[in-house]
């Protein structure tokens, strides 16, 4: 059986973002660590130069691991367009320019969809990924990934979420992620399905490193939403 090292005690939760932060805390703060954040303890972010998401958080969870001491928590994620040849892929978060501007940022993909001639739903299927890893400082390293794939829809729906949530539509659902609670989109079992590619990530992360994760592991929402069920009731 494959073996991981347990995190227990401080953790550094490696980014500078608050709403990354705030999401990270959160999902951490049930198993007993105690999460500080790269900003507080003043440590400088290390340039993204990895060629995939896995190498990204790997980079950032490393360079906070070293620079503090504790272990340290990083994520990469982004939105990979079939049609598009994976675009936007790793640029996804600079697809928004300098004023982070998401609108702007899906009007770029729809528009290239249309030049690629996507218009049908199956041309226009995509994914989300995430990235996770826990570093620790005798450079030892726990990676993780998580994915939720859907199609991408124009106009863009829902106010709810932020970056690309209002054009991704997860398989068996009809409503987009901009249209879904956090509980509902990053909520792990029992109170939500852990749906979206951060929490399915998460979902692995916990089972392998965390303690008080329930008997057996989570129950997977792919596992009980075979082709899916979006029933209100
Ligand atoms: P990162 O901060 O370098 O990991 O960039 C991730 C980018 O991917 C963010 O700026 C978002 O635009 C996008 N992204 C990642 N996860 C989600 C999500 O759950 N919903 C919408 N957009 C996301």
């Amino acid at each position: 059986m494959e073996s991981h090292r347990r995190l227990t005690g401080k953790v550094v939760i490696a980014t500078h973002n608050p709403g990354k932060l705030e999401e990270m805390a959160w999902l951490l703060s049930p198993y007993g660590v105690e999460a500080v954040s790269a900003g507080d303890l003043g440590l400088s972010e290390p340039e993204e130069t990895g060629l995939t998401f896995a190498e990204n958080a790997r980079i950032k969870a490393s360079a906070a691991a070293k620079a503090s001491a504790l272990p340290a928590f990083a994520d990469d994620s982004g939105l990979c367009v079939e049609a598009l040849g994976g675009e936007p892929g790793l640029l996804t978060a600079r697809w928004a320019g300098p004023e982070k501007d998401f609108g702007a940022a899906m009007a770029k993909v729809e528009e290239k969809l249309r030049e690629a001639g996507a218009t049908d739903p199956d041309q226009r299927r995509a994914y989300f990924i995430s990235a996770l890893c826990l570093a620790w400082p005798d450079g030892h390293v726990e990676d993780f990934e998580g994915v939720v794939e859907g199609t991408l829809v124009w106009p863009p729906r829902g106010p709810d979420g932020f970056g690309y949530d209002p054009m991704f539509q997860p398989d068996g659902y009809d409503r987009t992620f901009g249209e879904m609670s956090a509980a509902e989109k990053h909520g792990l079992p029992p109170e939500g399905t852990g749906l979206s590619h951060r929490a399915r990530a998460f979902m692995e992360l916990a089972e392998a490193c965390l303690d008080g994760v329930p008997e057996g592991g989570f129950p997977r929402a792919v596992d009980y939403v075979p082709g899916g069920d979006d029933s209100d009731s």
